[in-house]
């Protein structure tokens, strides 16, 4: 997917990051390999935000949408169940009411269809572009393939979730169905609750999430690359260019600017004239030190939606929804619910001294992030909004990125990301 060259060289300029996680980090890393000055400008500490307590999946066949044909009349019984997927703080509804009108919007089946396959030209060549950046980064050691097993109850669950499975076969994705006897032999410790799984071999996972952005982090600086303590609070802009972020820290002067802040990117988009619906869909997880059981694939519960991952701090169990806006306190019950969810799956898990952790997933409705330049100043990129695939797209994004700030064409089609879409 690398952008066609049409010249090999490339100016080389300062460009300024915003935002320190794994998309921010993986970008200033491919800036600078493009032989580009990068300084990199965070509130906190990389990798820090979201990006910290993710459950490590490079998820390449993750590409259904999360809205999909009749996803509205599954969403009460997810509300009520107090162990269910999905929560919403009711006072946060009508902030967010316009935000779920177009969610719905993108579930019809012909937006399905070009979501997905948008979604699929990012994610297919995903780990590929990873493989040089973890490399150079001495982070190979952390990234295991073993592949998914997605869980079910029965095979009746699996076929009601049929359109999942259909549009990754639609684009070639090949899976393997287990049977409760196959499944046993990859994972022997799942628990009766489980009848059902499906296999894919082409995912990989991370060891520890943090310690890919740290490690991108090292590497940049190593190379020279320069990381800013400091909140962005605005820009100065003229003739069409933003000419310097305003930091509390003073101004930050370069040639380029890059918003990859996550979560927060739309308030700063809004200020360079360019609104994005943007929602927080909050996440939880949990990390049991003495889980007391083996696991040793990345699995997905498809009740409790979400994730098992075996990691380096003991076993990690994170996913859920959560709908309250940006600026509210985690509700620390949500992280409870995957404790239990979890108990489910394997009845003789061992929860003792189990840590937790809330972050705020950046969510665009039709569930394609923004990657692309500002229609308004000519100099500013957007990279924002990776929901939940953020880490798979990290090195994806970053070379999109680069190539368009060298001016080459990228290796996919931007037009399904660009921030003027809605
Ligand atoms: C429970 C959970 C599980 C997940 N599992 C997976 C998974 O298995 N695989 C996967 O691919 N993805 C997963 N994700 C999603 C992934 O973690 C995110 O998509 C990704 O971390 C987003 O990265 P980011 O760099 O955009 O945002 P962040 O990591 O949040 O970084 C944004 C940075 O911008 C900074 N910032 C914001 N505003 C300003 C400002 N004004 N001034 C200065 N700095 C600012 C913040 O301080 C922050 O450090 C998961 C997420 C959650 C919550």
């Amino acid at each position: 997917m690398t952008g066609q060259r049409e010249s090999n060289r490339v100016e080389p300029r300062h460009i300024a990051i915003v935002g320190a996680g794994v998309i921010g980090m993986a970008t200033a890393c491919c800036l600078q390999e493009d032989g580009h000055r990068v300084t990199v400008v965070d509130r906190q500490a990389p990798g820090t935000a979201c990006s910290w307590g993710n459950t490590g999946g490079i998820g390449i066949t993750s590409i259904p949408p999360l809205s999909s044909p009749g996803v509205l009349r599954k969403v009460p019984r997810w509300l009520f169940d107090p162990l269910g997927p999905l929560a919403l703080d009711w006072r946060h509804l009508p902030r967010l009411a316009p935000w779920l009108l177009r969610f719905v919007r993108a579930g019809r089946m012909e937006e399905v269809e070009r979501i997905t396959d948008a979604l699929n030209a990012l994610l297919s060549p995903c780990y590929e572009v990873w493989r040089p950046l973890f490399s150079a980064a001495g982070l190979d050691n952390l990234v295991h393939h073993t592949g998914v097993i997605h869980l079910y109850p029965d095979r009746a669950a699996f076929e009601a979730d049929a359109l999942q499975w259909k549009l990754r076969k639609d684009r070639g994705i090949s899976f393997e169905t287990l049977d409760r006897a196959a499944l046993l032999r990859m994972e022997p410790d799942v628990g009766p609750a489980s009848d059902f799984a499906v296999y894919e071999e082409v995912w990989r996972h991370v060891a520890d999430p943090f310690l890919i952005v740290d490690g991108l982090a090292r590497h940049f600086a190593a190379g020279g690359g320069a990381i800013r303590r400091a909140a962005v609070t605005g820009f100065e802009t003229s003739d069409g260019r933003v000419s310097a972020l305003r930091t509390e820290a003073g101004e930050i002067v370069a040639d380029g600017f890059v918003i990859a802040a996550g979560a927060w990117s739309h308030r700063l988009s809004r200020m360079l004239g360019s609104p994005a619906p943007q929602e927080s869909q909050r996440g939880y997880h949990v990390n049991l030190p003495d889980p007391g059981i083996e696991v040793r694939h990345i699995m997905m519960d498809t009740v409790g939606k979400h994730a098992i991952t075996p990691m380096a701090m003991g076993l990690r169990l994170g996913g859920t929804s959560e709908f309250a806006g940006l600026d509210t306190p985690p509700n620390w019950r949500r992280a409870r619910a995957i404790v239990e969810n979890a108990k489910r799956i394997f009845p003789t898990l061992k929860t003792e001294g189990y840590s937790q952790w809330a972050g705020d997933r950046p969510l665009l409705p039709d569930s394609l992030p923004v990657i692309g330049p500002s229609p308004h100043r000519h100099n500013v990129y957007y990279a924002f909004g990776h929901s939940h695939i953020g880490l798979a797209l990290g090195a994806v994004t970053g070379r999109l990125v680069a190539d368009l700030v060298a001016g080459r064409t990228p290796g996919i089609d931007l037009h399904p990301f660009r921030i003027d879409r809605f």
